[in-house]
């Protein structure tokens, strides 16, 4: 059986200021998604970057007295310095600024040139420089930019324009014909109802800009930052550089992007693939957002002031754990510091961290560490049936193909996993056993129990890795390669000794007055 290649992406971010809750959820679910299609012994590519051609970003650097170039390469440190916090397991990182981007970059805009989809003009119209957006007027909200609310530019100059007005039916016929193109189904309702709407010509580039990738036949001109950006996802993968690197991942899987800026991912940059005659992704999933509530902050968290400080105080799969629990990826979330700390002390620290260490501590004193199968009870059969239904679940719940990724739903079938342990520690009582010297029947429990604690690390390596470690290390398991090897209840060997337990997570103690 050929190995399934998957490649995916997810937006490129602007450098003129660090990531924020939001960009790290992004990369988060993605990664998921990423670790989940590896275990599931897919060839996976898993690409980011940073969008770098912005006027934005020229000001920025302007304003630290440095060159946009050196700026963008001081920026991706710190990007990516995060992103290895949060333990974002990316293949390549592209920043837009690098010479095999402007290659392919122009390598495409002259595809589309030579196609007759892009002409020369005149641009007339609102621009607004934070967006890096053109708008219409029916796009303004009382004549200022739905994003930003400030008065965008009036600009007029002299442009090469994308035939957009063309794709409108080839877009809409693709999008009937293959409806997981848009995931999920309100993002594509959104777009094709826009594009019943009718659909003008772009403005793809911008006269008089130094910043930014010439225009093949024009150098007076650069290529519209947006226009440029997308092509990020043709040119880490060879285009115009390797064309079997090329022909192995394109099209892409799946890009992940934000869904305010489904527009450009489903209606601009299909039209440019289009006119290249370049195969479509074959998915664009726009996921919803992280909004933060209450603005209080838990006084007993020290250094924590944002969300991202827990990668710092906690671990990252606390904060990866929170996002990804709370709701289907598609659809919005928010963030509450009371919820975070529920969530923390009653999954993490009383759930899984205590059945962990409870487990490890019978085992460690009734066998010194060490488990085997003994005699076997009706009753263990209410573990292996809960264990079969979580890898189902958690397989329907990363199916995004079904309309969303639903990684709520996965942890929420790990958790159930971890509270049918609890219950079969409850009505098996081990400490009876070992009362009423029934050995046998006390070794294969403790057996059952550690073999679903090594399910349970196995089916968090996508959404908690480090976690994941943590818990095989103390099983003394080496951790799974891919689910197939180690997901039947049969893989656990039939003997063996545990490692050393250790706190998973340390209980969060509120203060009186904060109860
Ligand atoms: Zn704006």
């Amino acid at each position: 059986v050929p190995v399934k290649t998957f490649y995916l992406t997810t937006a490129i971010d602007y450098v003129n200021s660090l990531p924020h809750i939001g960009t790290a959820y992004e990369k988060i679910g993605a990664d998921a998604l990423a670790r989940f299609m590896r275990m599931e012994g897919c060839d996976v590519h898993f690409q980011m970057g940073n969008d770098e051609h912005s006027t934005n970003v020229q000001k920025a650097a302007i304003a630290k007295g440095m060159e946009p170039k050196a700026y963008c390469d001081d920026m991706r440190k710190h990007f990516t310095e995060i992103w290895k916090k949060l333990n974002i397991s990316y293949d390549d990182f592209i920043q837009t600024s690098e010479p095999r981007h402007h290659q392919a970059s122009q390598k495409l805009f002259e595809a589309i040139h030579a196609a007759g989809d892009i002409y020369e003009g005149e641009y007339e119209g609102w621009y607004c420089e934070s967006c890096e957006a053109f708008y219409t007027e029916k796009d303004l909200q009382d004549g200022l930019c739905p994003n930003h609310k400030q008065k965008p530019k009036w600009l007029k100059e002299k442009n090469y324009f994308l035939k957009l007005s063309r794709f409108r039916e080839p877009l809409l016929d693709h999008i009937s014909k293959h409806p997981e193109f848009i995931l999920p189904e309100i993002r594509r309702n959104e777009i094709v109802s826009l594009l019943k709407q009718g659909l003008e010509d772009i403005s793809v580039s911008r006269a008089g800009v130094r910043w930014g990738i010439p225009v093949p036949h024009d150098p007076t001109h650069v290529i519209y930052v947006w226009f440029d950006a997308l092509i990020n996802y043709l040119t880490a993968i060879g285009y115009a550089s390797d064309e079997a690197r090329f022909k192995k991942w394109w099209p892409a899987s799946v890009h992940v992007i934000g869904k305010d800026i489904t527009r450009f991912h489903c209606v601009i940059w299909p039209a440019m693939l289009m006119s290249a005659g370049l195969p479509l992704p074959k998915t664009v999933f726009g996921h919803g957002f992280v909004y933060l509530k209450g603005e209080k902050m838990s006084k007993t968290l020290g250094n924590v002031v944002t969300p991202m400080d827990i990668i710092d105080q906690f671990d990252s799969d606390v904060l990866r754990y929170y996002l990804l629990r709370g709701s289907s990826f598609g659809a919005d979330g928010n963030f509450t510091w009371d919820d975070f700390i529920t969530r923390y002390n009653s999954d993490l620290a009383n759930d899984l961290g205590n059945l962990l260490s409870r487990t490890l501590g019978m085992a460690k004193k009734y066998f010194e560490g060490h488990v085997q199968t003994g005699e076997p009870a009706d009753v263990d059969q209410t573990l292996i049936v809960k264990a079969q239904e979580t890898e189902k679940k958690i397989r329907e719940a990363l199916d995004y193909l079904r309309g969303d990724l639903e990684f709520h739903y996965a942890l929420g079938a790990i958790w159930e996993l971890i509270a049918t342990c609890d219950k079969y520690v409850d009505s098996s009582a081990p400490w009876t056993l070992k009362k009423n010297n029934q050995i046998e029947r006390l070794n294969q429990v403790l057996y059952n129990l550690v073999n679903g604690l090594r399910l349970i690390g196995m089916w968090l390596i996508p959404f908690m890795p480090k976690t994941s470690e943590k818990i095989y290390s103390q099983l003394n398991l080496p951790l799974p390669k891919n689910f197939q090897e180690a997901s039947s209840w049969e893989a656990m060997p039939k003997s063996h000794q545990l490692g050393e337990a250790f706190p998973l997570f340390p209980r969060i103690e509120l203060k009186n007055e904060e109860k």
